[in-house]
């Protein structure tokens, strides 16, 4: 067992670090407190090979491996929170599941332009009755000619207000069984949007209305039986949740421990009140750990897929400790880690959303749960006997 980087990890890790510090570090603040999607960071990443890391080389990615996307999103972070974000559409979210699962002429149709960050994909999963309880996804796909109406709605689609395709789950039948996706347009008639939402993060999401909306069967990603692969690609985007946790964590530790430094109080300065000093170790402990568990999952997973155990060990702990370090860090900062000016604030609130975002971390630690006592929990009421 080795818990050092290899050499061409480091050396690919030095490099992202130096693209962020040139290019994004200066705007860091100010992408922050816009809530459109930062297409120029998509196009500057696509610029230095920072798009499709995990994309396999024929489908016009870079063939490396998980571990390589999470470098990429440690070292971004450290620049520049939100353009952490931009790491994870190009790599984890569901860009990755279509790569993956799309048929050949729909991948040389749609992944380039989303490679070269021309283009943006979203996910629509979440429905205002289908939450945590994702398979009761209500979203249906009705044969039609050589295709499917699609009628429903999704709401909480993250980067909805600036995407151009959608990768939407749509039940074809009943039960899990029937559940799959197909990629729909913007612009489609039948697909609206609604009026922009905005999260505590301050990024806006549009609820997705499909009014007989019509999709050509080619634009099926998974059909019926597909819902399982999903979730194991569903898996990735998780693995992405928590490393920006972890990452943006780190950089409100990073703040704190500057001011910390510099903050004098009582004559002194503040690191040397042991009150101070042990917020620094726990805060310390919980990074360090998060790190161990994020990297085991993605370590394992090479260029597959991770484990469902380990992904959702490592996202239950990354979050909470993300959260609980930009709160700690806020604290140490006093009124200016409460304000706007530092970022701080800012990587709280976002970590904050990480918690409930991907599975909420009730539902990670459900599937624990069942790993420990080897048997299904099933979450719903037991059926009256007949
Ligand atoms: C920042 C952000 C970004 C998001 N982006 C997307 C996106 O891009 N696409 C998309 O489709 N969705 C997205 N979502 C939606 C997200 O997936 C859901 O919010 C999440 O699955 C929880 O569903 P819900 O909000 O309906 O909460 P509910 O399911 O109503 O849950 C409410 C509370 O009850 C708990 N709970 C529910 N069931 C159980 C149980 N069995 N055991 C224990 N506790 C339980 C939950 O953990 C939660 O704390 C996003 C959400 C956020 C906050």
């Amino acid at each position: 067992m080795d818990f050092q980087l290899t050499e061409e990890q480091r050396i690919f890790g030095d490099s992202v670090r130096g693209i962020a510090e040139r290019h994004l570090a200066a705007g860091a603040l100010e992408r922050a407190h816009d809530p459109a999607y930062p297409r120029d960071v998509a196009k500057l990443f696509a610029d230095h090979g920072l798009m499709g890391i995990t994309v396999r080389a024929e489908d016009g990615g870079q063939g490396g491996t998980l571990m390589d996307a999470v470098i990429a999103i440690e070292q971004v972070a450290r620049s520049c929170p939100r353009s952490a974000d931009v790491v994870q559409s190009g790599n984890f979210g569901p860009l990755r599941t279509f790569a993956e699962y799309a048929s050949p002429a729909l991948k040389e149709k749609y992944l380039a332009a989303l490679l070269t960050g021309d283009s943006i994909l979203a996910l629509g999963m979440t429905e205002p009755e289908a939450g945590s309880a994702v398979t009761d996804l209500a979203t249906t796909a009705r044969p039609d000619g050589d295709g499917y109406r699609i009628d429903g709605g999704k709401v909480f689609t993250s980067n909805s207000r600036d995407a151009d395709l959608f990768l939407v789950y749509v039940r074809f039948g009943d039960g899990i069984d029937g559940i799959g996706s197909v990629l729909m347009e913007r612009g489609t008639e039948g697909f609206y949007l609604g009026n922009p939402s905005q999260y505590l993060n301050g990024e806006d999401w549009c609820a997705l209305h499909f009014d007989s909306a019509y999709v050509p069967a080619k634009n099926v990603i998974l059909g019926p039986g597909g819902f399982r692969k999903q979730i194991a690609g569903f898996n990735a985007e998780r693995i992405g949740n928590a490393a920006r946790s972890l990452a943006l964590g780190e950089f409100a530790f990073g703040k704190a421990r500057d001011y910390a430094v510099d903050r004098v109080q009582f004559g002194r300065p503040i690191c040397e009140f042991q009150g101070i000093q042990w917020k620094f170790s726990e805060m310390k402990i919980k990074i360090d750990a998060a790190r161990l568990l994020l990297y085991r999952a993605a370590v394992n997973a090479d260029r597959g897929f991770p484990s469902a155990l380990e992904t959702s060990v490592a996202k239950a702990f990354c979050n909470d400790a993300g959260f609980a370090v930009c709160n700690e860090a806020m604290q140490v900062m006093g009124g200016t880690g409460y304000s706007t000016e530092t970022l701080v604030e800012y990587c709280f609130r976002k970590c904050r959303g990480w918690q409930i975002a991907g599975g909420s971390t009730e539902m990670m630690r459900n599937r624990i749960a069942e790993h420990v006592f080897d048997r299904r929990f099933p979450q719903r009421p037991p059926r009256p006997r007949a």
